[in-house]
């Protein structure tokens, strides 16, 4: 468990009113799938067919670049987002597509970070950065992703201590370099511990709360508590329809980032159904 002191230091102490007024983001990280314009479409209608009525939540939808154009948003509690885009607005930049691009056709969030853009694409803190601000400059809210590599803070009993790698602090304060207070509140952090993407193994509630605290004190000493609290912090890493309640629950997750669950609208709507349920 996390330590009740250390939690009670860090945690934002809930504001009711706020948090009333305040939805649980789903974002769906479509990846480069599916394989045809058709079944993207398919699948953005039967989520959003699947979600009708569901009360306090906001549903990112983030297809392939290629169908953006073809997933249209038909309630008002759905947008969509990209899962990239480059750092400069317009020009001599072969292959690649600006913020303002995506804004002007119709996308409100990028994601920005992703350990597979690291991975495949070779993506730094300092890129990253670049992005960051690009996108923030042209008006789209921003999933940043950060997380360890491996978990590998354990103590002498093989317990893992709930101190993160050093270099998540380093992905999160590299990454916000120059962003303005007044931006921070489009900024939604995800704590994605690579470790758990796409593996079936997930985090627990626990760890997760415990990346939560960090991730606002962090902001809290970059910007001010206040600041901070406006960051809405997001889970990602094998979730599905057995262990969403308890991230928002237990975990305290201002939302998740849902990578292979959501191409599955069936297991997808459960999962926005039990969040807009417990929120
Ligand atoms: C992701 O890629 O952002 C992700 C969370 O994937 P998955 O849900 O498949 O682990």
């Amino acid at each position: 468990m996390v330590d009740m002191e250390t939690r009670a230091q860090h945690e934002t102490p809930i504001d009711m009113k706020h948090a009333a007024k305040n939805r649980k983001l789903i974002v769906a990280n479509w990846k480069m799938n599916p394989q045809t314009r058709k079944e993207a479409g398919q699948l953005s209608r039967a989520v959003q067919q699947g979600i009708r009525g569901a009360k306090n939540v906001e549903v990112v939808l983030c297809p392939p670049l290629p169908y953006l154009s073809i997933v249209n948003c038909q309630l008002s509690v759905v947008g969509k987002g990209a899962q990239n885009c480059f750092y400069q607005q317009n020009g001599a930049y072969t292959g690649e597509v600006s913020p303002a691009m995506l804004k002007d056709i119709g996308c409100g969030y990028v994601i920005i970070g992703h350990s597979e853009r690291k991975k495949y694409a070779g993506e730094t803190n300092e890129i990253i950065n670049k992005k960051l601000k690009a996108a923030l400059r042209a008006g789209l809210k921003v999933i940043l992703c950060i997380g360890e590599e491996s978990r590998d803070s354990f103590d002498s009993r093989g317990r893992w201590t709930h101190e993160l790698d050093p270099k998540v602090k380093e992905q999160l304060v590299e990454a916000v370099k120059g962003v303005k207070k007044s931006q921070i509140g489009n900024i939604a952090v995800a704590y994605e511990p690579v470790w758990a993407i796409g593996t079936g193994n997930p985090a627990t509630p626990d760890d997760v709360l415990s990346a939560k605290i960090f991730i606002r004190k962090i902001m809290s000493e970059l910007y001010s508590r206040k600041d901070a609290d406006k960051v809405l912090v997001l889970y990602g890493g094998s979730t599905n329809r057995k262990n969403t309640v308890d991230f928002i629950k237990d975990g305290q997750m201002d939302g998740l980032l849902v990578g292979g669950a959501s191409l599955d609208p069936e297991e997808f709507i459960t999962m926005i159904k039990e969040v807009s349920e417990v929120s």
